[in-house]
């Protein structure tokens, strides 16, 4: 018996998918329905379709708003634009009871109990536990219909302390602001017309070196499949859970399959080591030469988050 404690995206698609292949799972959170959990929406659809396929859903279902052009601007004034290459939002929510609908779920905090605890709990981390090596940051966000940009906007705080984001949503924007500064929350947030307001932590340390503790396996924010300097957390904790799946439909005995996740885990996500080691770097004042070596990885990552980023554009605000 595989029990999923956490039904956010990393936990509702990992249902789905074990179910769909007889696996003998059930689900739990206790969020009630209609529940708003802090999230952009943003996912690059070109990463998004082929997951969903895997659970026989359409991503183009789900479509809210698609960038044509998206702008990141920074502090200091600032600004390149840059074409989609497929950077959209998508009705998270709907998505996620779609997938746990006809699986079996109950709306509780997940009992420690089955052969596998699979903690999918997000930045709670509710069943692994607290790591003394973990970092975050406060992220708030609004849903509003005012807006600074029609299309996708970014704005970079320096000293890696987060940044600001506006992201339209069809008929709606959500806006925001990820930082370890909160004085850029009142700066940029204060005021502001809104329908909503949310906020939470979020986990920008990549965690796959403590995936697993017994019988208990983490899959999305859990252990830190969020980017380091993008904060994009959907599609690789997507990733993670259609990895997990693999390789407990690969390997009847858990050890193994905890075994093969955790190295698909520390390859999948190296990228995430680097570039957590960048964002380090700049906020402890090492900016300079010695960060050249992190820059395919910083192109690599904003690329497939959707946005057809180009380093010699941006190359001064690097160094
Ligand atoms: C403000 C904000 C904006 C963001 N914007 C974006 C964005 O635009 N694009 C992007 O890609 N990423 C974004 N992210 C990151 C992304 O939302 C997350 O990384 C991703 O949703 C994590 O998914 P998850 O399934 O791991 O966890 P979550 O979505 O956090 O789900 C965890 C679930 O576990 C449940 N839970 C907790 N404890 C228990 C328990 N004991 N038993 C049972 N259930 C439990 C919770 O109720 C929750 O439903 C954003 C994050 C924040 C905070």
């Amino acid at each position: 018996m595989i029990t999923i404690a956490g039904l956010g995206i990393s936990g509702s698609y990992l249902l789905k998918r074990l179910k769909n292949s007889g696996f003998d799972v059930r689900g739990y959170d206790p969020k009630p329905p209609g529940y708003y959990l802090p999230c952009g929406y943003a996912v690059n659809i070109h990463e998004l379709a082929p997951l969903l396929e895997e659970v026989n859903l359409s991503a183009r279902d789900y479509l809210l708003s698609e960038a044509e052009s998206i702008t990141i601007g920074t502090e200091s004034g600032g600004e390149y634009v840059f074409q989609s290459r497929g950077l959209c939002t998508i009705e998270k929510n709907r998505l996620e009871n779609d997938m746990v609908a006809e699986t079996r779920f109950t709306r509780e905090i997940a009992p420690a109990k089955g052969d596998i605890i699979v903690d999918a709990t997000g930045v709670s981390r509710y069943y692994l536990g607290k790591t003394p090596e973990d970092f975050t940051m406060y992220a708030r966000e609004l849903v509003t219909t005012e807006s600074g940009h029609d299309d996708f906007y970014f704005r970079y705080f320096p000293d890696g302390k987060g940044y600001y984001w506006e992201f339209p949503l069809g008929d709606r924007y959500h806006i925001g602001v990820g930082t370890s500064d909160f004085e850029y929350l009142d700066k940029y947030l204060a005021n502001r017309p809104r329908e909503r307001i949310t906020g939470r932590k979020i986990r920008l340390k990549p965690l796959m070196g403590s995936a697993v503790r017994g019988n208990i396996v983490g899959i999305g924010e859990a252990v830190g499949t969020v980017s380091p300097i993008t904060g994009e957390g959907i599609i690789p904790s997507l990733k993670s859970a259609e990895i997990l799946y693999q390789c407990l439909n690969r390997n009847e005995d858990r050890e193994e399959a905890f075994r093969a996740y955790m190295k698909a885990m520390e390859k999948t996500f190296s990228r995430y080591m680097k570039l957590y080691s960048l964002l380090m770097n700049f906020r402890s004042g090492r900016k300079g030469l010695g960060n050249v070596r992190y820059l395919p990885a910083a192109v690599e990552d904003i690329r497939s988050f959707g946005i057809d980023f180009r380093m010699t554009k941006v190359i001064s605000e690097f160094l």
